[in-house]
Parts: C-alpha cells; sequence; structure tokens
C-alpha cells in the first residue's frame, strides 16, 4: 500500500500557491485581445510598480526569470560594449555567460560563495573600465542564500561612472526589502514563480528613462525579447505576443494578496521564517551556508560525510517534501530551505522532522 503523499515545496522557485491562486489559473481561458483582459493585465503592471517601488514603465514576457535576464542583456547592449558582472553566485555566473553568448566580453569580479558583493570591489573595478556601459548584478544570489546591499553597491556605481544599473531581483521581489527607485536602480528583473507566489511562466522589467535611452541605441540582435515591441503594446493594455494568459489571472490574484499584506507586512513574513529555521539549525548544529544571509533563503551545511542529494531525493520519494540541493560545487554539501512566498512555519515543520530523521539515521550508523 502506497501513503499518500503530500506536496510540500520548500524550494526556491517554484514555490507553493494559495489557493486563491490555484483557483484563478482553473477559469476559463480569455482571449487576449478583450476589454477583460486589458483590464487585469493593467492592474498587474500597476501592481507591479508599486512591488518594485518604482515609478518607471513594467513590461511583461512570458518566459522564465532567466528570459528576463537576456531580455536586459539584448536591449541595452551592442556588439563591442564593456559590461561588468559581480558575481556572487551561480545566477551572477548566467549573467556572464548571456552575455557571451552575445558575442561580448564582460569584466567578472567576484566573491568566493557566501559572501556578499562588496562596494569598493565596484568602485574599482568601474575606474579600471570607464567605459562600462551596464553593471549587472543579484539582490539574492539563491545559488548561495546571500544578500547583496543593493543600495550601497548602486551608489558605489553612480559614484563612479555613468552606468546603468541592472539588477536580477527573481528571488526576492515582495519577499525582501527592495527600493527600486530610492535604491537608484535602472532596470528589475524578475519572475512569477518565486516571491510573487505564482505558477512559473511571467517574467518583469521594471526599466528606468535612463536605461530607455541604451534601449533606443541598443544593436545585439533580438526578437521576441524586443522591449520596444513590448513598449508599443502596453497603450492597448496588450502584449505583442499571446501572453500565458491563465498566468496573468492567477498573478493579479497573487499581487491583491500581496497587497492586503503590505509590502512590509511580506517582508516581514519571510525574515520570520528566515529567524525560525537558523534557530532550528542552531539547535541542531548545523551551520548557516552564507556569511551574508538573505532571508528568502537559508543554505544549511550538512556534516561531513552526509550525501545531501541522496537524503533529499529519499525525502522527497518518500514524504513528498521538495527541498533543494546545494548548486554546482555546493551540490550534497547544503541544502537550501526557502522562505518566500506561501511556504509557511508548517511546511518548514515537516521539512525540518524529516531533516532530523535522516540526519540522526547517518549519525547513528
Ligand atoms: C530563479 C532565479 C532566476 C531565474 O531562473 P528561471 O529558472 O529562469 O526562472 C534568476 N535569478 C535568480 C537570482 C533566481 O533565483
Amino acid at each position: 500500500m502506497t501513503k499518500t503523499k503530500q506536496n510540500i515545496m520548500l524550494t526556491p522557485g517554484p514555490t507553493p500557491l494559495p489557493p486563491e491562486v490555484l483557483a484563478a489559473l482553473s477559469r476559463p481561458i480569455l482571449h487576449h485581445r478583450t476589454e477583460a483582459f486589458g483590464e487585469m493585465f493593467q492592474f498587474v503592471l500597476d501592481a507591479m510598480q508599486r512591488a518594485y517601488m518604482t515609478k518607471n514603465r513594467v513590461l511583461m514576457a512570458s518566459a522564465s526569470g532567466t528570459g528576463a535576464m537576456e531580455s536586459a542583456v539584448v536591449n541595452l547592449l551592442s556588439p563591442g560594449d564593456e559590461a561588468l558582472v559581480y558575481s556572487t553566485g551561480a545566477f551572477g555566473d548566467r549573467f556572464a555567460a548571456i552575455l557571451k553568448a552575445y558575442g561580448l566580453s564582460p569584466v567578472v569580479i567576484s566573491e568566493e560563495w557566501g559572501h556578499a558583493a562588496k562596494a569598493e570591489k565596484i568602485s574599482d573595478a568601474l575606474k579600471r573600465h570607464p567605459k562600462t556601459k551596464v553593471v549587472f548584478l543579484q539582490h539574492t544570489d539563491t545559488s548561495t542564500g546571500v544578500l547583496n546591499d543593493i543600495k550601497d553597491l548602486a551608489a558605489a556605481v553612480h559614484a563612479n561612472s555613468q552606468a546603468v544599473i541592472v539588477v536580477d531581483a527573481v528571488s526576492s521581489l515582495a519577499a525582501e526589502e527592495f527600493r527600486m527607485d530610492e535604491w537608484g536602480v535602472d532596470v528589475t528583473l524578475t519572475a512569477s514563480q518565486k516571491g510573487l507566489m505564482n505558477a512559473p511562466g511571467l517574467a518583469f522589467a521594471a526599466i528606468s528613462e535612463r536605461a530607455w535611452t541604451l534601449v533606443q541605441s541598443a544593436r545585439l540582435p533580438k526578437f521576441y525579447f524586443d522591449w520596444k515591441t513590448y513598449d508599443r503594446s502596453l497603450k492597448a493594455r496588450e502584449t505583442p505576443y499571446t501572453p500565458a494568459v491563465a498566468m496573468v489571472a492567477a498573478q493579479a490574484e497573487a499581487l491583491k494578496l500581496i497587497e492586503k499584506i503590505g509590502l512590509e507586512g511580506m517582508w516581514k513574513r519571510t525574515a520570520e521564517l528566515a529567524d525560525y529555521t537558523r534557530t532550528w539549525a542552531r539547535k541542531n548544529g548545523l551551520a548557516i551556508f552564507a556569511k551574508d544571509p538573505a532571508h528568502i533563503l537559508t543554505g544549511v551545511r550538512l556534516p561531513e560525510g552526509v550525501d545531501g542529494s541522496a537524503m533529499l531525493a529519499e525525502i522527497l520519494r518518500e514524504e513528498g517534501i521538495s527541498i533543494a540541493d546545494g548548486q554546482l560545487s555546493l551540490k550534497g554539501k547544503i541544502v537550501r530551505i526557502a522562505h518566500m512566498g506561501y511556504i509557511s512555519r508548517a511546511d518548514l515543520d515537516a521539512g525540518f522532522v524529516a531533516l532530523e530523521k535522516r540526519l540522526a539515521e547517518v549519525q547513528a550508523a
């Protein structure tokens, strides 16, 4: 007899969804060139502006977060342009990979995994590369659970250059404090499946006037992600191509919930779950991986000799609880427990019990 499995997701995207959002996903599909869709789409864009804390225009495309990242690269740069990537983990490395795929040779500076980016290093790099057009940063690098101080980093960029600042806030938006305009960010990227409490499939970019100036002259090849095309469709409250209509409906519901709780309420919720997880880890003698930890995710180091990958596979198979493994060099060595979106204390408790049970078995063996 097979036990009915739970479906608990402690993964940093996709995340579990509130019932209102799930219900929206099962509603009849609207045609995307209608008043009804236009109204819903406009609400999503307006609410996204509030979530970004910006007065800037917001564009939406049907894609995952990497699509949003690629769109920033192709819309801001031309062949031969200088760009700076400050990598604090796998997602920073992804920016560098996208730039290289388009034939650019970015300057890449990086930190040892677990450490946050430093303003002095940006200042130094910009002094050495004064022609830098765009600086690419992560707010939270989900591979390491590190938080970068975007306010501080953006100030260093502005003090040393005219470069446009692109921030990947895919895992942090609506979950961890982020203030686009106040902090001086030009382009902020995000996606639906993390702090925004929706299914995967929507990508968003908020774009400042300063960044639009670059967009007008950027010559890297592009078609699907050409921001100018999306911008022209905004007047009609449409997207140029068929959007993921069901996901837009679901995003509207999720944004209504976010606005009911309030952004600060959302940030506080995430911080409390992070605290709760750190307390659990300490009680169990487990170290936190990040030296500069974010609230959206806690990376917990496993004791020497524990095969984390096998343990997580067993927890998923036997109990239906998804917990993320470490990425690349951290595979099997850390577990990544997410706190954004609709993840609850009860979900965390279930994960803790499952982890404690396996760790006790390993230690007894
Ligand atoms: C999830 C994530 C992305 C995008 O990943 P997709 O799988 O393409 O949605 C980008 N950056 C960060 C920091 C992320 O956490």
